[in-house]
């Protein structure tokens, strides 16, 4: 029997497009020969690239307005260093909400100054920070829109006229936003899009080749575009799963109708979290992530109670990050919402025993 997944990455993907992809390894559009077998420069692939590209600028609705979108290696954490090589002159800002969003200071700082122009680090990243000013002299602010591991999600995004570079690894795709509003998006493909392996990045070509230094062509954005986002051998695996999820999304409707889902999903386990007194949950209530939601047990000693509850009830993937301790529950996009109705019951079987 298939679980019901709740991992926080990678994580579930649509039934239908494990099922697909498992026989494009076996035989890719009936040509006798495995996906992976065929040569990337191939008709056939440069096909799947190209849809893959397209797709996501037209689910993100950025087609014919200066993006390009690139499937890369090195999942996000490459991404902290091509945006920094290619974007940070002198000085950039970044909004520290998370972990990875830590992860990605850390990197930048090798290429130059960088301002935290807000932190949660002190509350251990339990909200986002939402008063601070974003210094007019930076070569760009960078946003985290959902973090992962703490269970927030930026809800609006500061107004700034600087270049907005935003890590949207695990809530891209799954919910309506005016995505003009960033100049560089990025996302490891491991959440709402396929196995880890690649990353999508959507990129305003206007805001490169603004800096000094020399880049390697492997990090240098601008070559990737002009190469049609096959400089080097693609992770063709990935990037076919990834563009067979695109496909799914658009034939169900695309982002607003799997936002709808998703706020049905997180609506659910949330009031479930609030209205159960055995659980109380991690984020603060107004910053609350659709897409992670972070709980703990009000009471230590029912843990072995419920870990063997949730494991009989079929439920994978919910124990909490090392650093937030207590239970997640990861509601990606290809998450049925009957899963989130069997953690709930389990919870709410839970208050009954406690
Ligand atoms: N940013 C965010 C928000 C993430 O959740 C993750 C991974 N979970 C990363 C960056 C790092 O991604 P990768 O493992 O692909 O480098």
């Amino acid at each position: 029997m298939k679980k019901h997944n709740f991992s926080a990455g990678p994580c579930i993907l649509p039934q239908q497009v494990l099922l697909k992809a498992s026989e494009a390894v076996q035989d890719f559009n009936g040509s006798g020969l495995s996906l992976i077998e065929i040569s990337h420069r191939s008709k056939d692939f440069v096909e799947v690239m190209e849809k893959a590209r397209s797709l996501a600028l037209e689910l993100l609705g950025l087609e014919g307005k200066g993006y390009h979108a690139l499937y890369l290696q090195g999942g996000a954490s490459m991404e902290f260093i091509r945006v920094a090589y290619n974007l940070l002159e002198t000085k950039a800002g970044y909004l520290n909400t998370g972990t990875w969003a830590n992860n990605a200071i850390k990197e930048a700082k090798l290429f130059g100054e960088v301002i935290e122009v807000a932190s949660s680090k002190a509350e251990n990243y339990n909200h986002i920070p939402k008063i601070y000013g974003v210094p007019n002299d930076l070569d760009y602010l960078h946003v985290t829109s959902n973090n992962t591991i703490f269970g927030t999600q930026m809800k609006t995004f500061p107004k700034v006229n600087i270049p907005l570079v935003c890590d949207m690894s695990s809530d891209i795709f799954s919910r309506q936003l005016d995505f003009s509003q960033f100049d560089l998006i990025y996302a490891g493909a491991q959440k709402n899009m396929g196995p880890a392996g690649t990353e999508l990045v959507v990129i305003k070509e206007d805001i490169l080749g603004k800096v000094s230094r020399k880049i390697p062509s492997i990090l240098d954005y601008q070559v990737h575009i002009a190469k049609d986002s096959m400089f080097n051998t693609p992770a063709v695996f990935p990037v076919y799963t990834s563009m067979l999820t695109l496909e799914w999304l658009k034939n169900i409707g695309g982002i607003s109708a799997i936002e709808e889902i998703n706020n049905k999903k997180a609506q659910l386990l949330y009031s479930e979290i609030d209205l159960n007194p055995v659980f109380k949950g991690f984020a603060n209530v107004e910053d609350r992530s659709i897409m992670n939601a972070t709980f703990n047990l009000t009471d230590e000693k029912l843990k072995d109670t419920f870990d063997a509850m949730w494991k009989e009830a079929g439920i994978s993937g919910i124990n909490g990050h090392r650093s937030v301790g207590g239970y997640r529950a990861s509601m990606y996009n290809a998450l049925p919402l009957e899963s989130v109705g069997v953690l709930v019951d389990v919870m709410s079987e839970m208050e009954r025993r406690a």
